[in-house]
């Protein structure tokens, strides 16, 4: 069984063109598939639609969250339910990622590949400071962490049933998907596409939502920040040391010594800012850790067609 899961939010004018180019790159498939939508809370007509196209369609399936979660716990939703899966493919709904592709990926995954990701060559219609920041944070992202996290990726790949149960043994409540199937391992391959515009709508992931997902990204796969923190305090304790060394000096030896409001201003701000950044930085990892210390259920299904296992 090959289970296409589709994260949808407020993408009513998109669930009919892409079910159809589903279906049919489906069909051309020599293997049982499903159609997997994981309503996100949206407030448009989405969910209406997905139950109309399931009411047509028995290899169409949907979960519908209680709110609004996020695509990324949307997609763990998904990947939660469908533990009967051979292979597993993410995709967006708002054609941005070609279904036609899935072909390809599912090709990777005969010939033995555990994860094939489909890797951008070129992102169309997307805002420049949107591909700017994706293709910097990436890297930046790649430099800090030890896990292999592929550049100029997406979420949109196939993933093999053991990387599903691998994903489905990661109890944390910040998911970055791409990392944890990198971090997963086994036989990864890229599959190379020109990522389209959407189709219809405009982008749900605010830059508020990105930068949690950022977030996210760096607090799960890197302690390098809060190492920094302490890279930081100790340079700055060496500088404040001979800074109090020369103010003594100045004091008692040379006497050459101004009544320094400059001097001491600057500390005090330099001093705070530094300490505040080092706080910041632990207030980041702090919140995560108690999120996930009170051990919430990641989402909440309010209804669905699954036969609930
Ligand atoms: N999405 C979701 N919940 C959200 C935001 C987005 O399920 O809170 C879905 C959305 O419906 C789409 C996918 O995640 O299928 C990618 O979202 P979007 O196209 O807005 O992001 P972008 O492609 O601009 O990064
Ligand atoms: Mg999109």
């Amino acid at each position: 069984m090959l289970t296409v899961i589709v994260p949808c939010y407020n993408e009513a004018e998109n669930l009919v063109a892409l079910t159809q180019r589903l279906l049919k790159t489906l069909d051309s498939l020599p293997t049982e598939s499903q159609i997997f939508f994981v309503n996100d809370g949206s407030t448009d007509q989405s969910l209406a639609i997905i139950k109309e196209l399931a009411a047509q369609n028995n290899r169409i399936k949907y979960i519908a969250l209680s709110r609004n979660f996020g695509q990324q716990v949307a997609f763990s939703a998904g990947i939660n339910n469908s533990a009967s899966s051979h292979a597993t493919v993410l995709i967006d709904a708002d054609l941005q990622d070609p279904p036609e592709l899935i072909a390809e990926l599912y090709q990777k995954w005969q010939e033995g590949y555990h994860v094939a990701y489909a890797q951008r060559t070129q992102r169309q219609g997307e805002n420049g400071l949107k591909k700017i920041t994706a293709y910097y944070f990436n890297r930046f992202l790649g430099k800090i962490t030890n896990v292999p996290i592929p550049l100029d990726t997406g979420d949109y790949k196939i993933i093999d049933k053991k990387v599903a149960d691998v994903l489905r043994l990661m109890p944390e409540q910040q998911k970055y998907l791409r990392g944890q199937v990198a971090w997963a391992g086994f036989r990864q391959t890229p599959v190379f596409y020109e990522r389209n515009q959407r189709l219809a709508g405009s982008t749900h992931y605010t830059y508020r939502k990105m930068l949690r997902l950022a977030f996210d990204g760096i607090t799960g796969f890197s302690n390098l920040p809060l190492k920094m923190a302490t890279i930081l305090g100790f340079w700055v304790s060496l500088a404040s040391f001979f800074g109090i060394i020369y103010a003594l000096y100045a004091r008692f030896v040379s006497k050459n010594y101004v009544p320094g409001w400059t001097s001491l201003i600057i500390a005090v701000f330099f001093m705070g800012g530094v300490q505040l950044i080092c706080l910041g930085i632990i207030g980041e990892y702090l919140g995560r850790l108690s999120e996930n210390v009170r051990n919430r259920p990641l989402y909440v299904i309010a209804e669905t067609n699954l036969t609930i296992e």
